[in-house]
């Protein structure tokens, strides 16, 4: 069966694929279908994001979409910035600047624990979805640390390891990361409903 992931990035492709394949599954990218498509992620939940660009790519091509939405939620900042991580302090702001407003907002906040999600959504033609989340607990650090990974990456500790997401290699992170834990939780409900 051959499914389409709603999205543009090559490494998150990479990663389905790497989980799905072993399902025997094919997943291509939107582009590859002929599709570029951005719908408005204006959903106040990972899920119902998830949900709006699954449905929107199913529709548009006629075959399985998979979807997924991610973000960090701070305690101390009533779950924030939550699914408006990625435009957080503005559209254009760098990582790095985003993780310097961050960590100003948390200055003499406690607790400083928090945790990453991620909700993968796959929309199929006859209507059925199937739907999946993974978490990550951790603490936001006090100073960025770490060259690795992407986004909120460098502050955010992992007490267990005593390193931030940055420190880690990306086999080490996909063990315990939130996107890991959703893709291996949706890989199962994949094959079972395959089985059905
Ligand atoms: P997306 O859902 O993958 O587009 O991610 C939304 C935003 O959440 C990103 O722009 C990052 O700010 C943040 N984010 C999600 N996952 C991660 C991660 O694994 N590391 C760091 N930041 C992340």
């Amino acid at each position: 069966m051959k499914f389409v992931l709603a999205s543009h990035n090559k490494g998150k492709l990479e990663e389905l694929q790497s989980i799905l394949g072993e399902l025997g599954v094919e997943v291509v990218l939107q582009s590859e279908v002929g599709l570029n498509l951005e719908p408005e992620e204006n959903g106040t939940t990972f899920a119902e994001n998830a949900r709006i660009k699954a449905e929107a790519v199913m529709k548009a091509s006629g075959l399985p979409a998979i979807a997924d939405d991610s973000g960090l939620c701070v305690d101390a900042l009533q779950g924030g910035p939550g699914v408006y991580s990625a435009r957080y302090g503005g559209e254009g702001l760098s990582y790095g600047a985003k993780n310097r407003l961050l960590l100003q907002n948390m200055q003499g906040q406690m607790p400083r624990t928090c945790h990453f999600a991620c909700h993968i959504t796959c929309c199929f033609p006859n209507g059925d979805v199937l739907d999946a989340e993974g978490t990550c607990q951790g603490t936001v650090a006090f100073v960025p640390m770490g060259e690795g990974g992407f986004g909120f990456d460098p502050v955010f500790f992992v007490p267990s390891l005593k390193k931030t997401f940055a420190q880690l290699t990306a086999e080490e992170k996909n063990v315990i990361s939130h996107r890991g834990n959703a893709l291996r939780t949706f890989a199962q409900e994949l094959k079972t409903y395959l089985e059905k």
